[in-house]
């Protein structure tokens, strides 16, 4: 059988787990955060595989046209709503298993020299909370923004400060840096006068 593609959930939420207001993010002018994102989403494990970002209807809706499909990424969009895409560059499944059926055909379909890179959960609240259900959803990559912003959008799990959650556990710069494939700051970040600080938490089993 094919093993189940590890998927790592990246976010960026503040102290009361907030990612987003109305349809959009709680907070503007996190350029640099913006741009980790991107940078971290992009970089293939090796070369000639392409990363992929699987995210929720509302998410995709958020990303202002000109900006999607997400670059240099495939890009999975999971609806129960919108009609089902044919394999383009931004395809639409029913659910997140079918979503992972897609990366694991993919990956059968190139036999063992797996084109198939790392595997991004974006968000919103709703795909996050799908994902966190399964085993293979293993890591999170928190921006963790220091500032508290009006949010309707939560998080479905608290990454409290202390580094201990209910079950996740924060893991040092260190192990950041060999992950994201790039050295992180581990100081407070300071952009359009909001502070964040960069995280990297797994399961504890
Ligand atoms: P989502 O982005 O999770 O999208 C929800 C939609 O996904 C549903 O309406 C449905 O689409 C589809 N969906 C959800 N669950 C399933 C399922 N089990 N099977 C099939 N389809 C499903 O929406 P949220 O409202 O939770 O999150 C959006 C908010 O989060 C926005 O404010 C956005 O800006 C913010 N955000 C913040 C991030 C951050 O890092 N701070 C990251 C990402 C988003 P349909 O209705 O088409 O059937």
């Amino acid at each position: 059988a094919m093993p189940l593609p590890e998927l790592t959930l990246i976010v960026a939420a503040t102290s009361k787990m907030g990612i987003g207001l109305r349809g959009t993010l709680p907070w503007t002018g996190l350029k640099k955060e913006m741009a980790y994102f991107a940078r971290v989403t992009k970089r293939a494990p090796s070369p000639g595989t392409t990363n992929t970002v699987i995210m929720g209807r509302k998410t995709w809706d958020s990303i202002p046209p000109r900006f999607r499909p997400l670059k240099e990424r495939q890009n999975i969009v999971i609806s129960r709503s919108l009609e089902r895409s044919s394999p383009t560059e931004s395809q639409t499944v029913g659910s997140l298993p079918e979503a992972l059926n897609l990366l694991s055909q993919q990956s059968k379909a190139f036999e063992s020299e797996s084109k198939i890179g790392k595997a991004f959960i974006i968000g919103g609240a709703q795909i996050y909370d799908a994902a966190l259900e399964l085993k293979q959803a293993r890591r999170i990559l928190l921006t963790r923004i220091l500032s508290d912003f009006e949010c309707d959008t939560f998080f479905p799990v608290v990454l409290p400060e202390s580094g201990e959650g209910i079950g996740w556990r924060r893991k040092g710069q260190e192990a950041l840096y060999a992950w994201v494939g790039e050295s992180v700051s581990e100081e407070v970040q300071e952009e359009a006068g909001t502070k964040y600080v960069f995280e990297m938490w797994e399961r504890d089993d």
